[in-house]
């Protein structure tokens, strides 16, 4: 299963067959800033939500488009810098 993380904010993948567990450790024993998000939205999904001035933000709540979650995780459009 491939994990997904914000490494650094930048939405990045951790490929199937590699421990995350273990490759998120040790990202964070370097200095990195790394946190598990869901999957990055498709473009198609992107535009929707810029049109309908919804979104979600990387854990999956709902949120305004510029909007962070009560869990402090931004909306996918702020992340990616598309606002
Ligand atoms: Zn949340």
């Amino acid at each position: 299963m491939t994990t997904h993380i914000l490494l650094n904010g930048k939405p990045r993948t951790i490929k199937a067959g590699v421990d995350a567990n273990e490759a998120i450790a040790k990202l964070q024993a370097k200095g990195y800033d790394v946190e598990r998000c869901k999957p990055l939205p498709g473009l198609k999904t992107l535009e929707k939500w810029v049109c309908d001035g919804g979104c979600k933000a990387t854990d999956g709540c709902k949120v305004d488009p510029d909007g962070t979650c009560i869990h402090g995780k931004k909306s996918w459009l702020l992340v990616l810098g598309m606002i």
